[in-house]
């Protein structure tokens, strides 16, 4: 790349040199045409070879005509003009074209290889090395890629973290800003999980490595954001077919231009040599080399402006759906409240209360669900030497296994309807949790979850952003989520769903969405991935470690802040904003150009100038979608 520019530069400077040289001995000796030719063609092949070739190889391989064939043609045609019986050479003007260009694309490939860059330091989560701990103790450095899960690691302060693990000596606190825009410090310590591409700020970490690299965050964030630009955007589709037709439509008119005005003036080869130098700088006007260049990095420049500020978007065409978000739906467990259950009453019926707890926990203890990480909390000795078996875990109901051989099933009503087990309300208010041993009833046990403090702040910042409906949806029953929904400010709710229910009742939505807007989904991507990836846009919150929301999902909100959904429609808006003032821009100047050509008032100067001009401007422009 680097090298790249080098030679661009040394090629411009080079022409240009050359090109005075040409106008001196123009002006000195009276050279004939053919010697002019021999003169000017020096520092039109050292500026022009480039885009001669390319247009050459382009025209072999049948591929679309894009602006090198646009401008091979119209220089070649301007030093034509100057062997026609009547027409002035225009050898200064061709080659002064081609300087102008070459200066152009050097400019564009500086400012595409700027963003490229900026994204990839701001993404500066790729680690290098692994610290490897061996068996004899010895530590040896290697690539991450050479580490296995089960291998331990030694990560010192001021570390990356290159692997993802568990703490299993240390205490310290790790940076994730670069993974989820977040700058507190996050405190860690022995039996935590730890995510590659954080930095380690101050204790010595022994990690036992759990996932290899190629899976591991860091490794799946990059691959992520640098495949996001093959998901294209609308717009940026739109423009790759406007520049597959427009091409050959402009081509064809300069063509008309060139000879229809002077086979009608009755002398054609005295009117000739002067159409075929408008129709040449309408040639040269009509590349849409502004468009295909800048809305792609517009995009770009936004999702590279999200990703930095933890929110990872999977592709151009997210952000433009998210920018017209119209109806908002939630998930509530995980999403709206912290997931994180308090046990606040317990209500036995045929054994004690210690006991309903210690076959919850037991019943559990293989879930990754937050009732079930509850659950296991406040009965933390889980050691003993019960025997648990057969365990099913139904999405949106509860769980089942045999302890020491009896069935116990622990859950929601639904779940009790479902095995014919005769279950109490509770009178208190939270979510309920039944248990059942072998068919009969055995209690059940309060929990409750609290709202998360942004939740309500989070909600008033759509609607202002013009969010109609806000809609949250729940498996857990009516009291808690009429609760919460009214506690954050949300409109609507269901409650009592099972995962299918909640796909239906997100198809019933968009259903009825607006023409035009986009129904979002947010969720933790726990029972939730079916409906994250039936929304127009699926938004997975908390994706740190979890890998069905990274699946699932359009967009990835690394911590599990909401805000930031009313900041992406944001980023979203600007972007895509972004990109239509470049393409109306450069289609304005384009047209007007164009209408001043065809009439004959515009020079081959003025054409370039517009072209390069209007893409250097356009580019700049996206630019300013990274400072998001
Ligand atoms: P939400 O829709 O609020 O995100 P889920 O769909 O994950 O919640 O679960 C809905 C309901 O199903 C919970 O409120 C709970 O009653 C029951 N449930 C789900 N998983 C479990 C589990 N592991 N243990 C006990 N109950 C569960
Ligand atoms: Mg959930």
């Amino acid at each position: 790349m680097e090298k790249e520019i080098k030679n661009s530069i040394v090629k411009i400077i080079a022409s240009a040199a050359t090109l005075a040289i040409a106008v001196i001995m123009e002006k000195t000796a009276s050279l004939s045409t053919w010697q002019l030719l021999a003169v000017y063609l020096v520092p039109y092949l050292i500026a022009g070879y480039g885009t001669l070739k390319e247009a050459v190889e382009d025209l072999a391989e049948g591929k679309a005509l894009e602006e090198d064939f646009l401008m091979s043609i119209a220089t070649i045609g301007a030093m034509a003009i100057g062997f026609l019986p009547g027409g002035e050479p225009q050898f200064f003007e061709a080659v002064a074209v081609m300087l102008f260009f070459c200066a152009g694309e050097l400019f564009e490939e500086i400012a595409e290889g700027k963003s490229r860059k900026s994204i990839a330091g701001l993404m500066d989560i790729r680690p290098d090395t692994a610290n490897l701990e061996r068996e004899d103790g010895e530590i040896r450095i290697v690539h991450p890629g050479d580490v296995n899960p089960g291998d331990t690691i030694v990560i010192r302060p001021g570390e990356k973290v290159p692997l993802d693990g568990k703490v299993i000596e240390g205490a310290s606190s790790v940076d994730t800003v670069a993974l989820t825009g977040e700058s507190v410090p996050r405190e860690i310590g022995a039996g935590d999980e730890i995510f590659s591409g954080c930095i380690n700020l101050q204790g010595l970490l022994r990690v036992r490595v759990t996932k290899n690299f190629g899976e591991s965050t860091a490794s799946r964030i990059l691959d992520m954001v640098e495949n996001a630009s093959e998901n294209k955007s609308r717009n940026e589709k739109f423009i790759t077919r406007f520049a597959k037709i427009y091409t050959p439509v402009v081509t064809a008119a300069a063509v008309l231009i060139a000879f229809i005005p002077p086979l009608l003036s009755g002398n054609f080869g005295a009117s000739f040599p002067g159409w075929l130098y408008r129709a040449l700088t309408f040639l040269i006007v009509s590349c849409p080399c502004a468009l295909v260049i800048s809305v792609p990095l517009a995009f770009f420049g936004g999702i590279g402006g999200a990703s930095r500020k933890g929110i990872l978007v999977k592709g151009g065409n997210c952000l433009e759906a998210i920018s017209r978000t119209g109806t908002a739906v939630f998930d509530k467990t995980g999403t709206i409240t912290e997931g994180v259950f308090e046990v606040s009453a317990v209500h036995p019926e045929l054994i004690d209360k210690r006991e309903l707890l210690h076959l919850a926990a037991h019943v559990e203890r293989h879930s990754t669900h937050p009732i079930a990480l509850s659950l296991r909390k406040t009965y933390p000795d889980e050691a003993d030497d019960c025997m648990i078996e057969n365990v099913r875990e139904t999405a949106g109901q509860g769980i089942t296994a045999e302890v020491n051989g009896s069935t116990v099933s622990v859950g929601n009503e639904k779940m009790m309807d479902g095995i014919g087990v005769k279950w109490i309300p509770c009178e208190k208010s939270g979510t309920i949790i039944h248990v059942a041993i072998d068919g009969v009833y055995a209690g059940h046990i309060v929990i409750s979850d609290r709202v998360k403090a942004e939740a309500a702040g989070a909600i008033a910042a759509l609607k202002k952003l013009g969010v109609g409906r806000t809609v949250m949806l729940t498996g857990d029953h009516e009291p808690v989520a009429k609760e919460v929904a009214e506690a954050v400010g949300i409109d609507e709710y269901r409650a009592g769903l099972l995962p299918e229910g909640k796909v239906n009742e997100v198809e019933r939505l968009l259903g009825e969405k607006k023409a035009g807007t986009s129904l979002i989904f947010v969720g933790d991507g726990i029972n939730d991935a079916p409906v994250l990836a039936r929304a127009d846009i699926g938004i997975a919150m908390g994706g740190l470690g979890s890998d069905a929301a990274i699946e699932a999902a359009d967009i990835v909100l690394m911590d599990d802040r909401l805000p930031k959904i009313a900041e992406t429609i944001k980023i979203a808006r600007r972007t895509v904003s972004i990109a239509r003032q470049n393409t109306l821009f450069a289609i304005a100047v384009k047209f007007a150009v164009l209408a001043l050509a065809g009439a004959g008032l515009a020079t081959m100067w003025m054409a370039v100038f517009a072209d390069v001009g209007v893409t250097v401007l356009a580019v700049l422009n996206s630019m300013r979608t990274l400072r998001a």
